[in-house]
């Protein structure tokens, strides 16, 4: 070796071992002085900002041919949904285990728990037999929550009992149990439970609840937690709210429920799901641009810094825009469709509009995930929606317990 080699060797070395030596201590020198800056040599990427809530939108059945026919019937144009500018976007896979197209129970319960099961089955694992055998329950991301001291929300235009919903409180092997599913919402195994509820189905639910030897008044006193028909016969006072309506007003539930929320010092999560099937495909794209626009209301008053945006859907359906042009209505022929009586009855299953087909029926192509926020950036490219669990639960900064299988 020459000597100069030498020498360059040494020089490499000594600058190594005094690079380790000032990395070792500037860890103790930022310790004893958190004022301190944190020198340059110590940079590192900035920490992807950590969401304190959660927010996920579940527009029910809207695949990606319902958003684009929302916005071309809401807008005339393509691409004037609100959520159409958000800037991540994924397409989530919704298949059960077993089949290539997804129900409800299954979608939501794979949204909410990163497991995915079998259609009709709600938040179990995948062994669960519909209607006969109970799987063990998949840890749903609204019982984390309770777990970890966040207020919780769950909305629906639907029954409150129905699949979507339900994936996010309860755990069944059948989605129509509804006697049993409404009241575990009352007898949570994390936390205390959904704090705000809203949602619909009060006769079918009622029935159920008589049928199994109780009712809204028993739940009700058992729990000390009236149990409302309506929005507006909840008390001002009452920051843990049950409504089971009749119907639900959505946009009015869901500014009630931020509103109760947005108090927690700890976060919150709130699920809102709107139908957006379009067997019938004027309320269904009504459905649609209507929960777009309560979005970006909701959007306005939280701090995006500090809160994760979700919208997806449990599974596509099949409406096609396969005609129509700028200026002329994209529902062309609904009025006569629904005068014929097709529109309930006798259904072969096929809805032909001059512009809109739809195959009454849900599919099984990948639906769009959209998200803004804190933790947003994870949503891009193809992937199962149980990826969506994971995309909530990072946000947040939370690991899935391994003792329960997710
Ligand atoms: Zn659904």
């Amino acid at each position: 070796m020459k000597r100069s080699e030498a020498m360059k060797n040494l020089a490499i070395c000594l600058r190594a071992s005094l690079l380790a030596a000032v990395t070792l201590a500037v860890p103790m020198a930022y310790a004893q002085d958190a004022g301190v800056q944190r020198p340059a040599v110590q940079a590192e990427a900035p920490a992807a900002p950590r969401a304190k809530n959660v927010i996920l939108f579940l527009a029910d059945a809207a695949g990606v041919a319902t958003l684009n026919g929302a916005s071309l019937m809401a807008y005339g144009e393509p691409l004037k949904l609100h959520i159409q500018q958000w800037p991540h976007l994924g397409l989530s896979e919704t298949s059960p285990v077993d089949q290539f197209v997804s129900d409800s129970a299954n979608g939501m319960s794979s949204i909410m728990t990163g497991v995915k099961t079998r259609n009709g089955v709600i938040s179990q694992s995948a062994d669960a037999v519909r209607g006969k055998q109970d799987g063990v329950p998949t840890k749903t991301l609204l019982e984390y929550a309770e777990e970890r001291g966040l207020l919780t929300g769950v909305i629906t235009s639907q029954s409150i009992a129905d699949a979507t919903p339900a994936a996010a409180y309860a755990h069944s092997n059948d989605r129509g149990k509804w006697g049993e599913i409404f009241p575990q919402a009352f007898a949570p195994r994390f936390g205390d439970g959904v704090d705000v509820m809203f949602g619909a189905g009060r006769r079918k639910i009622g029935e159920q609840l008589t049928a199994l030897g109780t009712g809204f008044d028993k739940l009700a006193r058992q729990h000390r937690r009236p149990i409302h028909a309506t929005l507006e016969a909840v008390d001002a006072k009452n920051q843990r709210p049950v409504v089971v309506g009749d119907d639900m007003d959505v946009r009015a539930a869901t500014l009630k429920a931020l509103d109760i929320l947005q108090k927690s010092p700890t976060g919150y999560l709130l699920v809102v799901e709107w139908d957006a099937h379009t067997d019938d495909p004027r309320e269904g794209l009504e459905n649609v641009a209507n929960f777009d626009k309560l979005i970006a209301e909701v959007e306005s008053r939280v701090d995006l810094a500090d809160t994760l945006l979700l919208f997806t859907a449990d599974h596509s359906f099949g409406l096609q825009v396969d005609g129509g042009r700028r200026g002329e209505a994209l529902l062309d022929g609904y009025e006569a469709w629904k005068a014929s009586g097709k529109a309930s009855g006798s259904k072969d299953g096929i809805v032909r509009l001059k512009n809109v087909l739809v195959n009454d029926t849900h599919t099984a192509e990948e639906v769009p995930a959209l998200a803004i926020g804190a933790g947003a950036e994870r949503v891009r490219g193809y992937f199962p929606n149980t990826h969506l669990f994971n995309v909530m639960m990072d946000a947040i900064g939370w690991k899935p317990d391994m003792a329960t299988g997710n």
